[in-house]
């Protein structure tokens, strides 16, 4: 094996095409246009090998379809018959491997943005579609805050240090929220000002870190005193568990302005 890399293909206004590569070949996490990923392809030389899909959103598979006409890969996802491009379907607790790079990943069901929403753990990385956003989360499209809350958790089990590749740049506004909803958060400033550094200069925030999830997010630290404290006061009412916190900040951030 080739030693990889992952890069990031803006696609629309704020999502990313993660794609795995060494020197002959690609892998595309969630393509939801082909566009980014062919003309990657064509400029860097590369094979596709796979496609991957965390979930069934146009912006995430949108691309499948125009991908496979260009070449015919295994496509992993959920199962889930709207993505009809999918030709290994995946369950919590399986395990594939990613041809041509031989990275081991384990699949996680994680809903709560939709119904059968899967990340990719392995090799140190995680991409987590809209599950999990550096500090934030998805909005409960088809899931409930309990599951949503019990994703997060989830997925705050896996290592420390293991880099998280999100579905969106979204990462300047939701540490506008959380200031909100955890101001006296001290981390969350420091990360502010990098971030802003990287956007200055539109640069990818991305990937994020367990670690840092843990110590900015607002939606995994449904715990935290400060958090708690702030989501009872926008709820009117004092929430005694973590996911009524979730789904009391998570509407408020639906509303935030
Ligand atoms: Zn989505
Ligand atoms: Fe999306």
């Amino acid at each position: 094996m080739d030693v990889f890399e992952v890069i990031p293909l803006r696609a629309f206004t704020d999502n990313y095409i993660w794609t795995i590569r060494d020197t002959r070949h690609a892998a595309a996490v969630d393509p939801g246009d082909a566009g980014p990923v062919l003309d990657f392809l064509k400029r860097e030389k590369l094979q596709l090998v796979a496609i991957l899909n965390t979930h069934h959103h146009a912006d995430h598979v949108g691309g499948n379809s125009e991908l496979l006409r260009h070449a015919q890969v295994p496509v992993f996802g959920p199962h889930d018959p709207r993505i009809p491009e999918v030709t290994h379907r995946l369950a919590d607790g399986d395990r594939m491997t990613l041809p041509h790079f031989g990275i081991e990943f384990e699949v996680m069901e994680i809903p709560g943005h939709t119904r059968t929403h899967i990340a990719f753990h392995g090799g140190g990385m995680l991409f987590c579609g809209d599950t999990l956003f550096a500090v934030g989360c998805g909005r409960l499209f088809e899931g409930t805050p309990q599951q949503m809350h019990d994703s997060l958790a989830k997925l705050m089990r896996v290592a420390d240090s293991t880099r998280v590749y999100c579905g969106h740049e979204y990462t300047l506004s939701n540490i506008r929220f959380a200031k909100a909803a955890d101001p006296a958060n001290k981390r969350l400033q420091e990360l502010e000002s990098r971030v802003r550094q990287l956007r200055d200069q539109d640069l990818p925030t991305l990937p994020s870190t367990i670690a840092q999830e843990k110590a900015t997010n607002p939606f995994v630290r449904c715990r935290e005193p400060g958090v708690v404290a702030n989501a009872s006061k926008y709820a009117g009412k004092p929430l005694n568990d973590p996911v009524s916190v979730l789904a009391a900040i998570r509407e408020w951030k639906n509303n935030f302005r």
